[in-house]
């Protein structure tokens, strides 16, 4: 197998040739047809989340086909198409397994972080936490468009349900995450209000185009109160703008996996019962609830695809902000 692999934090992903490896009991190994590019990869390879295990291959969007199974798994066949999200293990046993908010399995692995990912051209992963996609019928369902749903979608898709069913919903940051949860929203008849960097009007534009009802900078205010946001940036300083941004008793969800400090606000923003709250990875149930009502949603990805190789290239224009939607590595 090849692989983009991390060998120090900081530097570039090299490409690497790397022996076969073969699945143990209850594994599956995958050989990946696209793998998109998540804004985790970037703080992975950053530093900035603590624990990874290096070396290791980036990647937790994965969408390929079974090509070899070990011992004991149930349920899935050789050849089929399955998704390989970023929760990659939990331990089952701990108080939060038992709860089913195995989210916050106290012993978890993640895909592409503390277990090798999706930046190659095989993966091996516990059957578990594989999710059956079906097969491709349209160019909407096919590899590398659903993709982005493992992660953005998985991810999005919780946030939402977190935020609550108010139908004036605010999204601050309109990327790879934004562009998907702006159509479910409207799928599920909410009126989206997109924030972007103020003066990014060609993002204004693309949420526009999405079915925002509303689309302007960070700094500017809706032009009603929103029942909920959802705060996808890095940007510590939109957790006060968004409380603004929300009517009494509305809920800011930061569905980052890091963000920059929050700056200090006055307790004014945060009484009438308004709530910040944060969502921490998925739920093998979040993947499931969402990927069986998806294909109903009509979501349409947008996707800028990059040869496997050029991972370093996609980081690097995710990063900068230079494309719409989500980057897709096809190997
Ligand atoms: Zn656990
Ligand atoms: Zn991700």
């Amino acid at each position: 197998m090849r692989a983009m692999v991390l060998n120090r934090i900081g530097a570039a992903l090299e490409w690497t040739e790397l022996a076969d490896r073969a699945p143990g009991p209850g594994m599956i190994r995958v050989k990946v047809a696209a793998c998109g590019v998540c804004r985790t990869d970037l703080h992975v390879v950053d530093g900035e989340l603590p624990g990874p295990v290096l070396p290791i291959i980036p990647g937790h969007e994965i969408v390929g086909r079974i090509d070899a199974m070990g011992p004991g798994v149930e349920g899935l066949r050789l050849g089929e198409r399955v998704g390989i999200p970023w929760l990659g293990h939990t331990c089952g046993v701990c108080p939060y397994c038992r709860e089913q908010r195995e989210n916050l399995c106290d012993r978890p692995l993640f895909t592409g972080f503390t277990r090798d990912g999706g930046f190659a051209t095989a993966v091996v992963a516990d059957a578990r936490f594989a999710f059956p996609l079906g097969e491709p019928n349209d160019d909407a369902s096919g590899d590398a468009a659903l993709a982005p749903l493992l992660c953005a979608g998985l991810i999005g898709w919780r946030s939402l349900v977190i935020a609550g069913p108010g139908k004036a919903l605010g999204l601050y940051g309109f990327g790879a995450a934004a562009h998907i949860v702006a159509q479910v929203a409207r799928w599920q008849g909410r009126s989206v209000h997109a924030f972007t960097r103020p003066g990014d009007t060609a993002a204004q534009a693309f949420a526009r185009s999405l079915g925002a009802a509303w689309a302007g900078g960070s700094d500017e205010a809706p032009p009603e109160p929103l029942d909920a946001a959802i705060i996808f940036a890095t940007v510590g300083e939109l957790v006060p703008l968004a409380l603004r941004a929300v009517r009494k008793g509305g809920r800011v969800v930061c569905a980052g996996i890091h963000m920059s400090d929050i700056p200090g606000f006055s307790y004014g923003l945060l009484w009438e019962e308004r709530q910040i709250v944060s969502v921490a990875n998925l739920t093998r149930q979040d993947g499931l609830d969402f990927l069986r009502l998806a294909p109903g949603m009509g979501i349409v990805t947008k996707v800028a695809r990059y040869p496997l190789m050029q991972a370093n290239q996609a980081l690097a224009d995710l990063r900068a902000g230079r494309f719409e939607g989500a980057a897709v590595l096809v190997p």
